[in-house]
């Protein structure tokens, strides 16, 4: 019934910082277009959240282990996930790109023959790394985080790392990375919000109904715009 449903406090997962979609201000508010748009979506249709900052992979295992309710992470929707969960209709456009040290010769995938690359668990850009990684003859480490993905790039540990773009030239523009994107944004998708297959129709169906609802009134924009 209506009562319940609304009573209910569901558990989204995210993951730490993942700029601009999550990421803490300086009072260790959680903030991003994820995190608003999650907020304004759950005010919209009336429903309570808790917000869980896990990191990717482990957001991803909380939906699985039923710790949540919903997964909010700047996740791609991909043929392989759609598999596990039910996503939400698009919110955003990504891609992924290899970045390098501002510095780097590098300038596309050959210059990494026989070089250490670095991707972060479970993501789109390990996936494409590992699409590519026999025929250009590279070695590929795999992190947790972000912020050691991006770590390992800076101290020469590994020439290159394989990120969404979107993330990449938000940090880049915003001074928080000496990087840059030498080589094109590979395979065009989207993020949505992800619930566990055939289990979590009724917070799906409030998902899209709050955002079709903030693109009409322009609080998806507004959005958007304030991570620009
Ligand atoms: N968009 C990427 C993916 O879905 C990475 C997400 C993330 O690291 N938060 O795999």
């Amino acid at each position: 019934s209506s009562s319940s449903t609304s009573s209910k406090t569901y558990i989204i997962a995210t993951d730490k910082t993942y700029a601009p979609f999550e990421m803490t201000d300086k009072k260790g508010k959680l903030i991003g277009i994820d995190m608003d748009l999650m907020r304004a979506i759950a005010k919209n249709q009336n429903f309570k959240i808790k917000i869980n900052s896990l990191g990717f992979d482990a957001a991803c295992t909380a939906l699985e282990s039923g710790e949540a309710d919903g997964v909010i992470a700047g996740m791609t929707i991909t043929d392989a996930r759609k598999k596990k969960y039910d996503f939400s209709d698009q919110y955003y456009k990504t891609g992924v790109s290899m970045a390098v040290a501002k510095k780097s010769s590098i300038k596309g995938y050959a210059d990494l023959k026989g070089k250490t690359v670095v991707a972060k668990t479970s993501t789109a850009g390990l996936a494409f790394a590992q699409s590519i990684k026999s025929k250009y003859g590279f070695k590929l480490n795999v992190v947790e985080e972000s912020s050691m993905m991006y770590e390992t790039v800076k101290s020469g540990e590994a020439v290159a790392c394989f990120e969404d773009t979107p993330v990449l030239k938000y940090m880049i523009g915003q001074g928080q990375l000496n990087f840059k994107l030498p080589t094109k944004s590979e395979n065009p998708s989207y993020y949505g919000f992800a619930v566990l297959k055939g289990e979590n129709a009724t917070l799906l169906k409030k998902f899209n109904k709050g955002l079709a609802n903030l693109k009409k009134n322009g609080q998806y924009d507004k959005i958007l715009a304030k991570y620009e």
